[in-house]
């Protein structure tokens, strides 16, 4: 199915919480390599990341993988755990196989019924679990 970056880095955080035998185990690893954000995504979505200045506390946004300096002190920036993309770029086509995607969807009617769906998975939801 076709995922956003949004929507594959929700789902990765649906997988990881997860136990199983072997099998499905080896199922959602396979799953999880394939919602990695890659080289590919950084360009499409215009990918950056947070860095800030340890010396000043200056931050910025830069592209991923960039060894930016700070613009008041020249310091190099150190990197930070933020993202920010373009929420438009194209969903790209997710092989996640018969198993992952039974759970995910599992995982995802479970919180309907449990009426703790939440806002940013509606679109998941709708893309694997409605209707079924
Ligand atoms: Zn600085």
């Amino acid at each position: 199915m076709e995922l956003t970056i949004m929507e594959r880095i929700l789902t990765t955080g649906i997988l990881k919480a997860k136990e199983g035998n072997f099998a499905t185990l080896k199922a959602l690893r396979t799953a999880r390599q394939a919602l990695e954000i890659d080289e590919e995504d950084h360009r499409a979505a215009e990918m950056e990341q947070n860095y800030n200045c340890p010396k000043c506390g200056w931050t910025g946004y830069f592209p991923i993988g960039a060894q930016p300096r700070c613009a008041f002190c020249a310091t190099p920036l150190a990197a930070g755990t933020q993202l920010k993309w373009d929420p438009t770029a194209p969903p790209r086509e997710m092989p996640l196989g018969e198993i992952a995607t039974a759970i995910i969807a599992g995982h995802l009617r479970d919180l309907d019924r449990a009426g703790k769906l939440t806002d940013d998975l509606l679109s998941l939801y709708e893309k694997v679990a409605d209707g079924g």
